[in-house]
């Protein structure tokens, strides 16, 4: 299904949870709606199910308008699945008759047969291996056996959009990893249109075509997870996304000097405008490299966190901390000095070509 919003705006009285957003999605895309708690995400999954009406602007679903101020096509006419946080399973059902009852009911299947919706039953049963577990009752499930239900359920009447609102966040961290492959093998066996909302900025790169990175019910940056990821175009997205460390300092041809040492030189770094502007370089925590001594800025460790591959380093560099990832087994100790350095394969990494990906 492609989608279009245009200047979509949603008001509750005094409160705007969407400000003229405006965003294409093409037909088969996994798009990740990406942002903090209270940024306007499930408002606008909402505005796209047909729960809501916006107060400004409108939303096409393949050339044909669903929704504008005057008038909402409701949610059973536009053939959307859904998948929410909390499953949403029926508990006097069985596995099997979670998925089978919605067809039967279900506009967009075809009338016939009973037989056609029993195999599309076993089809879909199949496609989220849980055909082994047909006549369980919800309680019976685990966590993420219930979320293969829902998604089963959401996909069994074929819908051209599958909306998704924090599928995986009461899963914990491994079955979370595992769903995210999942839904990914099932988005790419449907080919349904898929947008799904999170606040998990690793959920959103992981797993989507595109992202669209909101904050205070208006997009900030639209792009494909490496775009956002490594050319943000605001300090929110930075941040948001990569970790990003803001270091001040000023530009001067192309190259960056940043405060607290006017011998260091960054040389010449594809940062968006906005940066340039702002005096303001992001560098993300692999970015950077510590060393006992060197050509860099001068820190002190204020804290070492180990992670496995990595270890977290907080420098106190001038009034400013920042996050740097050193590959473990870490050498630096609390209360050490450390010289910080910009690495140089990333910094040829910046320099490359890409375009934007911006709508
Ligand atoms: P979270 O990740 O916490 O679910 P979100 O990004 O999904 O947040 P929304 O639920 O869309 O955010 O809410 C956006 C803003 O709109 C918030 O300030 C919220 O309080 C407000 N809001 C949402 N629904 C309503 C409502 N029905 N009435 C009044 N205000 C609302």
């Amino acid at each position: 299904m492609n989608i279009q919003l245009s200047g979509v705006t949603k008001e509750f009285g005094k409160t705007a949870a969407l400000s003229s957003v405006d965003a294409n999605v093409k037909d088969g895309e996994f798009i990740a709606i990406l942002g903090p708690s209270g940024c306007g995400k499930t408002t606008l999954l909402r505005l796209l199910a047909g729960f809501e009406s916006p107060t400004e602007g409108y939303i096409e679903m393949d050339d044909k308008q669903v929704a504008a101020p005057y008038g909402v096509i409701p949610p059973e006419k536009r053939n959307i699945g859904m998948v929410f946080q909390s499953f949403a399973l029926w508990p006097h059902l069985t596995v099997q008759e979670q998925i089978r009852f919605p067809l039967l009911h279900h506009k967009f299947v075809p009338s016939s047969i009973k037989k056609r919706k029993e195999a599309r039953t076993q089809e879909v049963l199949e496609l989220v291996n849980l055909t082994n577990m047909a006549e369980r009752m919800p309680h019976e499930l685990s966590g993420g056996q219930k979320q293969r239900v829902a998604l089963a359920r959401a996909v069994a009447a074929q819908p051209s959009l599958l909306l998704m609102d924090e599928p995986l966040s009461s899963l914990d961290a491994e079955l979370r990893m595992e769903m995210r492959h999942e839904i990914q093998r099932i988005h790419r066996h449907t080919q349904t249109t898929v947008i799904y909302v999170t606040h998990d900025q690793s959920e959103a790169l992981a797993m989507a075509d595109r992202i669209i990175v909101m904050k205070d019910g208006a997009v900030e940056q639209i792009g494909s997870p490496e775009t956002i990821y490594r050319f943000p175009q605001t300090e929110f997205v930075a941040s948001f996304v990569g970790k990003a460390n803001l270091v001040p300092g000023f530009w001067k041809k192309g190259v960056f000097h940043p405060n607290g040492n006017d011998m260091v030189a960054w040389e010449k770094r594809e940062v968006a405008p906005y940066f340039m502007k702002r005096g303001v370089m992001p560098v993300r925590p692999e970015e950077f490299c510590l060393k006992k001594a060197g050509n860099g800025l001068t820190g002190r460790v204020e804290n070492v966190q180990f992670q496995g591959r990595d270890v977290q380093y907080t420098i106190l560099v001038g009034k400013d901390c920042w996050t740097v990832y050193h590959p473990a087994p870490g050498e630096f100790r609390i209360g050490e000095q450390v010289v910080v350095e910009l690495a140089k394969e990333q910094s040829a990494l910046r320099t490359h070509t890409e375009g934007h990906d911006n709508i």
